[in-house]
């Protein structure tokens, strides 16, 4: 079958299972409005980052890439009372779009937003001594997945679950010439989850309205 007929299946799965709510769907058309590309997460693929969120037990969840807080919502729904959410987002009006929409959802006291270059932040989440993530989600730019995937594990703890979302890129991982700066970051990170003695990982290829891709799925031993 061909991609049509994905993403029809899909949008038939996640209207008959996920039901995303208007506070969500709000975030999706958010985005569109502030030109923001439609690279958010699927909604099937947001209720799997609440799930696993909560399956885990996370309290503490770091996300690296924010767009307009559509995965942000989904991570944050999945928090207990007292629970919390730092979201890296280089860029400003990303973020503010994406900080209108989380204090509509009710959960503006819940998630932290932080400007500016992921490594910087995570260097400065590092040095301010931060309690460690339960949960990190690693969406932002792929050429620096590996560098993240490093910081999750040092700023995580054995049992922190880490998620890479973008791992196969329309099958470009197999033909880094597509693509090469994004791909080379992609197939590093996989590398380092499956050789890594600090990591035991797995992942799942994907298909739907986000074309061809899949996830990437760690615990930090
Ligand atoms: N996680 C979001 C969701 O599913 O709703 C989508 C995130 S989008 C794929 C990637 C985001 O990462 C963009 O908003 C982009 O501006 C941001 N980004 C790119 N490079 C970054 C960097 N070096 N540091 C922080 N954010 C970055």
């Amino acid at each position: 079958p061909a991609a049509p007929a994905w993403s029809a299946v899909e949008d038939y799965l996640a209207e008959t299972v996920v039901r995303p709510d208007r506070t969500l769907l709000h975030a999706v058309t958010s985005a569109a409005e502030a030109g923001m590309p439609p690279i958010e997460v699927a909604p099937n693929a947001g209720k799997l980052l609440q799930l696993l969120v909560r399956l885990s037990g996370a309290r503490r969840v770091l996300e690296i890439g924010t767009l307009a807080g559509f995965s942000t919502i989904w991570m944050a729904r999945g928090l207990p009372d007292g629970g919390r959410l730092v979201s890296c987002e280089y860029l400003p009006g990303h973020a503010e779009v994406a900080r209108a929409n989380i204090d509509d959802a009710g959960l503006g006291a819940k998630v932290e937003i932080r400007v500016g270059a992921a490594l910087d932040t995570l260097r400065a989440l590092k040095e301010e001594d931060a309690e460690p993530f339960d949960f990190v989600f690693i969406d932002a730019d792929k050429e620096n997945n590996p560098h993240y995937l490093e910081w999750a594990i040092r700023l995580g703890r054995s049992g922190t679950v880490v998620v890479i979302d973008n791992v196969v890129w329309d099958g470009a991982v197999l033909d880094p010439s597509r693509d090469p700066a994004n791909v080379r970051g992609i197939i590093a990170a996989l590398q380092m989850m499956g050789e890594d003695p600090r990591l035991d990982g797995t992942a799942i290829q994907t298909v739907g309205t986000k074309g061809w891709d899949g996830f990437a799925l760690a615990l930090v031993r």
